[in-house]
């Protein structure tokens, strides 16, 4: 079992007694794979007080060298691809040969993207007599998730350092390896004592990391309800906050797209990391004469995808991150079965595996758009299909949640999909299954947050500007 009973302040690993511990699970044995010792509010300080002392060395420093050491970080983060996969596995359930590519290898490869973006984003401009400059916010508290853990970090800690900040990371506390490893690569990248501090624990030295005065700014991914906490508390002492929070992200498919297409598509989207993403579309929203036709496609897609050992090189589904998380998706397919909406698919696999934290795949067609399934977060491979008449109702129920994080039109022709895009009330979205990009912001609308994250567009999150008015002879 790995212990992860120190935290990184000002440069080194420190042990302090912990103030409480999780367990964490392998989520396919249940086995007991990591203790993390939880930091309290001498760490906290202790973390803050060497991001402060850093702050004056390090937002002065060029931008050019700031980016040096971002790429550093990231050849630092590639040597340990491999120990990082394979925890990531074991602690979220997606399966290796993704955990490599998405997990790990993506989030390296947006540290590099950062710190390319970091010279155009932080420049000068000139406005009249004005030269506009970009200062560092200061000291960031950044919090995160445990369902894409380096993804998170990068989008928080990569542009925050690029914008000249020194930052506390307190990572969470079901997936801690990625941060022990981003905690080795940061000594071994040589970047300044103090510019990066990780205390380790769980929502009370979260809390006690918003509250603390000398933190200038929050920035959290996480679920809604945790967010709207640190924004209140954050609100009442002025702090900057950028939340990346949770989603119900629909998926419109038009008249004249290739439902094979499209249902393919929406549940392997649904389905990623076990349905534990932000992003995933969890709803498909379908003309309603052709109900039946993706009926039979996203169950034959479905019975396609093998929910199994994460380890296993078939698989494509794995488990959930945690016994809680299993009965909380459990309960949501239970509810949905009790409301007898259209059920297309509902597991029932004799080969599905009895150890470990596995909840089997569950579509419902025909669900109101007023019903709980098709309102909350469910946060598990559970999609749901609704029905439209007119293109105006499809956008309508797309944007008929609370949330709007992401989403995806398919139609006959990109324009004609795009045109729709334009209408939905979401920070990012496909058309025609175009590929992710990093250098594009992501982030939310409405309840999926405030903030955006991802290229030049992350690193203006973590800057303050400010406007230097010269005299006319000089501004000739
Ligand atoms: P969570 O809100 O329970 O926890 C997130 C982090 O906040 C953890 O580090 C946790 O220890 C900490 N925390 C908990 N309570 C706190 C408090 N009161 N004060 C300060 N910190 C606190 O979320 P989770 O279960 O780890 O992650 C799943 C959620 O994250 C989902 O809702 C998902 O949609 C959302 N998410 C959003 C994005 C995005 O980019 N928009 C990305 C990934 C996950």
């Amino acid at each position: 079992m790995i212990n992860h009973d120190r935290h990184l302040i000002d440069g080194e690993w420190r042990a302090t007694p912990a103030v409480a511990h999780t367990i964490v699970r392998d989520s396919a044995t249940e086995e007991a794979v990591a203790k993390v010792s939880h930091g309290g509010p001498a760490d906290i300080a202790a973390a803050v007080k060497a991001a402060r002392s850093a702050f004056v060395p390090w937002s002065s420093t060029p931008v050019a060298e700031r980016a040096a050491f971002i790429r550093a970080i990231a050849d630092q983060l590639e040597q340990r691809t491999e120990e990082m996969t394979s925890s990531v596995t074991a602690e979220v359930g997606m399966p290796l040969k993704l955990s490599r590519r998405i997990q790990i290898q993506a989030p390296i490869a947006a540290w590099r993207t950062t710190a390319d973006a970091a010279g155009d984003a932080l420049a000068d401009a000139r406005l009249g007599n004005s030269i506009v400059t970009k200062a560092a916010v200061g000291v960031v508290a950044a919090i995160t998730p445990w369902n894409y853990p380096l993804h998170q970090i990068t989008g928080k800690l990569a542009a925050a350092l690029a914008a000249g900040c020194c930052v506390v990371l307190k990572p969470s506390e079901l997936a801690p390896s990625v941060a022990q490893a981003l905690g080795e690569a940061i000594i071994a990248s040589g970047l300044p004592k103090g510019v990066v501090n990780i205390v380790f624990g769980d929502g009370a030295t979260g809390e006690a990391l918003v509250a603390h005065p000398d933190v200038d700014m929050v920035s959290f991914t996480g679920s809604t309800a945790v967010g709207r906490r640190i924004a209140s508390a954050a609100g009442q002492a002025l702090k900057r906050v950028a939340l990346e929070l949770g989603g119900k992200s629909a998926s419109i498919a038009l008249r004249g797209a290739d439902p094979a297409i499209v249902a393919r598509h929406a549940v392997s989207s649904c389905l990623l990391n076990s349905g534990q993403t932000c992003s995933a579309i969890t709803r498909l929203v379908v003309p309603q004469e052709e109900y039946d036709v993706y009926r039979g496609l996203l169950k034959t897609a479905v019975e396609k995808m093998r929910v199994g050992d994460p380890r296993d090189s078939d698989t494509r589904v794995g488990p959930l991150v945690s016994a809680e998380q299993k009965k909380r998706v459990e309960a949501f397919i239970s509810e949905a079965l009790e409301q007898k909406f259209d059920v297309i698919s509902v597991g029932g696999d004799d080969a599905a595996p009895t150890k470990g934290f596995y909840v089997e795949p569950a579509i419902f067609g025909r669900v109101p758009i007023a019903s709980r399934l098709a309102q909350e977060e469910v946060f598990g491979p559970v999609l749901t299909v609704q029905t439209y008449s007119t293109d105006e109702e499809a956008v309508e129920i797309a944007n008929g949640t609370p949330y709007g994080l992401a989403g995806a039109v398919w139609g006959a022709s990109a324009e004609q999909a795009q045109s729709v895009a334009q209408r939905m009330r979401a920070g990012q979205i496909d058309v025609n299954g175009a590929p992710y990009n990093a250098a594009a912001p992501f982030g939310g609308f409405g309840s999926s947050g405030i903030g955006r994250e991802g290229g030049g567009y992350g690193i203006e999150e973590f800057i303050e500007l400010r406007s230097i008015q010269i005299p006319a002879a000089a501004a000739s």
